[in-house]
């Protein structure tokens, strides 16, 4: 029951086809922990500057975050800028200002170092292993990535993903950290360079999980209105790792439960911009489009 986050915290700006909205929250940090708070406890190390408002921290607070690894320091917080066409399962990044993220040495807190199970989200692969080098045994690693990353920092990330038991990325980024367009043959490939778990996120199309020789398939939630994308992968990690870490229970049946709660969170998380409709969700509206799922995807054996 203790999951570790390392991850930007940021203010985003995005416009999609249906409106815009500038420097709200945002992060891959931010959207994993807000996620994961429905399950489990979770604790954020990341870095903001000195224009990052206390009624943001104020809110990850009140989801029983636990914030005592995010460093205030002086300058600007990180920024991101991307829009969105009609294609919503891409994002073109317009801008990315690493600021404070540039010069951050993360030192965990004493009591992070413990941690069990840990989730490097997408930010720098270098700060993704200096935080996991400082955990002492941790059972499950997890970690997420981006383009800018892959075409950035390649060498970095594979060293990343050698301590990494499984990845989570989407069809696009596994197609470019592969080489390879065919998504069973990138599996393979990627499995090769450390994660023996992989999970693909298909935006709309759902997600896959390579496991073991194995495939498993689950849809993305059928929604009318889609309003912003923005950190749906982040909010499925959440849900995906608030629940293993709540459960601690790592194999393949309570995997698949997983990526449907994953699911579950980056459906609620398109409704809105920034993080308004994850932010007070209820328990039972999860069960309730969990077992939504089930009903969407169960059909009888042939007789
Ligand atoms: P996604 O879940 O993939 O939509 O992630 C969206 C979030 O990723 C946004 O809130 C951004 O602030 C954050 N982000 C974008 N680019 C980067 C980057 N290069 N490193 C870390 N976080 C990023």
């Amino acid at each position: 029951m203790s999951l570790l986050v390392v991850g930007s915290v940021a203010f985003d700006s995005v416009k999609t086809p249906f409106g815009e909205a500038d420097d709200v929250l945002g992060g891959s940090a931010t959207y994993f922990s807000t996620a994961a708070s429905y399950f489990t406890d979770v604790s954020v190390v990341a870095v903001v500057g000195s224009d990052f408002p206390e009624k943001h921290l104020t809110f990850l607070k009140s989801r029983k975050i636990d914030i005592e690894g995010i460093e205030q320091t002086e300058g600007k917080t990180f920024r991101w800028k991307g829009e969105y066409g009609y294609d919503l399962n891409e994002a073109r990044t317009l801008d990315t200002q690493l600021n404070v993220f540039q010069s951050f040495k993360p030192k965990l807190p004493e009591s992070y170092k413990s941690k069990n199970v840990v989730f490097l989200a997408n930010i720098d692969p270098d700060l993704q292993r200096e935080v996991l080098e400082q955990v002492e045994n941790p059972s499950l690693v997890a970690c997420d990535t981006m383009n800018f990353w892959i075409e950035g920092k390649k060498d970095s990330l594979l060293k990343t993903l050698k301590m990494v038991d499984i990845l989570l990325i989407n069809d696009g980024e596994a197609r470019e950290l592969s080489g390879e367009p065919n998504l069973v043959k990138a599996a393979n490939i990627i499995h090769s360079m450390g994660p023996k778990t992989l999970i693909i996120k298909q935006g709309e199309y759902g997600a896959l999980m390579f496991k073991d020789g194995k495939i498993f398939s689950a849809p993305a939630y059928p929604l009318e209105s889609v309003f912003d994308p923005t950190g749906a992968g982040d909010s499925f990690a959440g849900g995906f790792m608030g629940f293993l870490s709540s459960t601690m229970n790592f194999e393949d049946a309570n995997l698949r439960k997983a990526i449907i709660f994953g699911s579950v969170m980056a459906s609620y998380n398109v409704e809105a911009f920034s993080l308004d409709r994850i932010k007070c969700l209820d328990y039972s509206e999860l069960e309730g489009r969990f077992r939504e799922f089930r009903r969407l995807t169960h059909f009888e054996d042939l007789t």
